[in-house]
């Protein structure tokens, strides 16, 4: 028998999110967002099951986009952190990719490559000051890249740093930045809205959204989960029972002994643990489900196994159960909460070592 461990995608799911996606902003067209991975899901995959709907793809680098080409992926496909190298350049013209810039040394390097490149994303910095070009600079910028003679389409674009809290003034001081820049650059496509802002702020009409964490059913939230925004998760991470054993009250459990037990009751071993990408930070207490009943972690994480048991004691585990570590009745962004990280990196740092099964 085959370690029953489990990742099952919903693809299905993940293409009901697209459309939602593009339903909260009827008048843009969407990257569909699958860099690293397609945040753990499988970018190759995601992207086949998308190509025929999504009006474009989004990833980090040049790499993660040959490898979707090269998987016979036909739509557009942006490099959202544009070039690290100048001779990247003309794999773009060679692959039809389209490329954000932010700095002069890119379109240096642009305009010594020569290649022709359907859109840039001009980044502009509104805010958030990672990468990116200021309000002053912006309109040379665009002229520059428009007398190369190289360029198609040059579209605005800028990432927001506090979207997802809704409280925060920043978002409304970053939109407004970048209407003042587009203005005075005059006609010009934008792209600001990543997940957050899709679903809670109102973003320019037109131009293109970048939805990544909700297209796979996880809230950008921390309040709230993916299912309660009208998502649908797209991943179901599951394994069996391994091993069972009845423990005495004060029983200690696993690495370090981290876990106590309060009363008699019957622990479960279970195949998943950090080599497979569960959070190894996850405390003792963290939700996730046996048989379809609630249960909860019970000592550390291993590399390759967990210690569980039932919410209620009454009941005892036993082998071959199904165990679901997140997705269906278990959110992602609740196993993340009690590991001390957020939905996105649980998913994206899943290992290869799960049987991937795409539903
Ligand atoms: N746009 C850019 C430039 C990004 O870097 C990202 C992700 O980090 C996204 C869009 C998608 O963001 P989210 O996953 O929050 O929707």
């Amino acid at each position: 028998m085959a370690r029953p461990l489990t990742a099952a995608v919903d693809l299905e799911a993940i293409l009901h999110n697209y459309r939602y996606a593009k339903k909260l902003q009827p008048s843009c067209k969407a990257f569909a967002v699958v860099k690293s991975n397609a945040y753990g899901h499988g970018a190759v995959e995601v992207s086949r099951y998308l190509d025929k709907e999504a009006d474009a793809f989004a990833v980090a680098a040049i790499e993660e986009a040959i490898v979707l080409r090269e998987a016979g992926i036909e739509s557009p496909i942006l490099l959202l952190e544009g070039v690290f190298e100048g001779d990247e350049w003309s794999l773009c013209e060679q692959h039809g990719f389209w490329a954000a810039l932010e700095n002069a040394q890119q379109m240096d390097e642009l305009i010594a490559s020569q290649a022709k490149i359907e859109k840039v994303f001009l980044k502009l910095d509104s805010g958030m000051h990672r990468l990116g070009v200021d309000k002053e600079a912006a309109p040379g910028f665009v002229e520059a890249l428009k007398a190369t003679g190289q360029v198609g389409e040059v579209v605005l674009m800028t990432h927001f740093a506090c979207a997802d809290d809704l409280s925060d003034l920043i978002t409304m001081q970053q939109l407004t930045y970048f209407e003042q820049t587009r203005q005075s650059i005059g006609e010009i496509e934008a792209s600001v809205a990543n997940s957050a802002a899709i679903m809670k702020w109102s973003v320019p009409e037109g131009g293109w959204i970048r939805p990544g964490i909700m297209l796979y059913g996880i809230s950008p939230f921390a309040e709230v989960s993916g299912r309660a925004l009208g998502l649908r998760p797209a991943m179901t991470l599951s394994t069996k029972v391994i091993s069972t054993r009845q423990l005495k009250k004060g029983d200690k459990v696993g690495y370090g002994l981290g876990y106590e037990a309060e009363e008699d009751h019957v622990l479960a071993t279970i195949a998943v643990g950090y080599g497979d990408g569960y959070p190894r930070h996850a405390q003792n207490g963290t939700p996730l489900q046996i048989n379809g009943q609630e249960a909860c972690l019970a000592g550390r994480v291993s590399m390759d196994m967990l210690t569980v048991r039932m919410q209620d004691y009454s009941v005892a585990p036993a082998m071959g159960q199904e165990v679901v570590l997140w997705g269906g009745d278990v959110p992602v962004e609740e196993v993340a909460d009690y590991a001390g990280t957020i939905g996105y990196e649980l998913v994206t740092r899943m290992t290869a070592r799960p049987h991937y099964r795409y539903l």
